[in-house]
């Protein structure tokens, strides 16, 4: 029977605009993966299917640490940005950063309708810079970043972490999205050298995810929790 609560134990390493607390379930020993949802918070079909996945570990996976939402201001206020309207998918302090709006679909098949800030500086949302500190606290290998609706995996690499990703979602995968992405959290992990993947979940409701991808998630984690860095 699946759990109706998570047994994996929860720290903060953060407080978002509006004072939630940005919750992480750490590794129990030296992190390999980090794996987080819920960066935009009109994509909280996300953290509805990794949280799903983890009701079947009953603690804290040995080096894969998780978040399941990064953007709670955003999930709570239904909003792609956080409570200041910031796009935190384009305020990580790349070298690309921008100061001008940032245009995104409402919907796949519109036109970029809907205008969003990048911030007042890089870096300047209290949700990118916990990110940044728990990065360089727990030091992962690799992240995987969770997305939708485009059904899709984007990293620069075809690596074995992108091949087993598309072994549970079965998406294609691309080098590029296709579009500009200044400030974006994977141009801020490439220049650092950290691997990061981009899940773009397909375009379906919370349960479909589930049911089509919840049992190779559950799969993926656990092999993942069963090696060590
Ligand atoms: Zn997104």
């Amino acid at each position: 029977m699946l759990s109706g609560t998570l047994h994996l134990k929860s720290t903060a390493y953060g407080t978002s605009v509006l004072g939630s607390p940005l919750l992480y379930f750490p590794c129990k020993s030296q992190c390999d993966l980090l794996v987080m949802a819920g960066i935009h918070g009109e994509e909280p079909e996300t953290t509805f299917l990794l949280s799903r996945a983890l009701r079947v570990f009953d603690g804290n996976l040995e080096s894969t640490a998780f978040v399941l939402c990064a953007n709670p201001d955003g999930v709570t206020l239904g909003t792609r940005g956080n409570a200041n309207g910031v796009d935190l998918n384009r305020n990580f302090p790349t070298e690309n950063w921008n100061a001008a709006p940032v245009r995104s679909r409402s919907i796949l098949e519109a036109e970029r309708d809907m205008e969003l800030s990048t911030g007042s500086a890089p870096a300047s949302e209290p949700e990118v810079n916990a990110i940044i500190g728990l990065i360089e606290q727990i030091r992962p290998r690799a992240v995987v970043s969770l997305h939708s609706p485009i059904g899709c995996i984007d990293a620069p690499e075809e690596t074995e972490l992108v091949k087993s990703l598309q072994a549970v979602f079965n998406v294609p995968y691309v080098k590029d999205i296709g579009y500009k992405t200044p400030g974006s959290f994977g141009t801020w992990c490439k220049e650092r050298n950290l691997e990061c993947v981009t899940v773009e979940l397909p375009r379906l409701a919370p349960e479909l995810l589930y049911e089509r991808y919840g049992k190779g998630l559950v799969e993926f984690l656990k092999l993942k929790s069963l090696s060590k860095p």
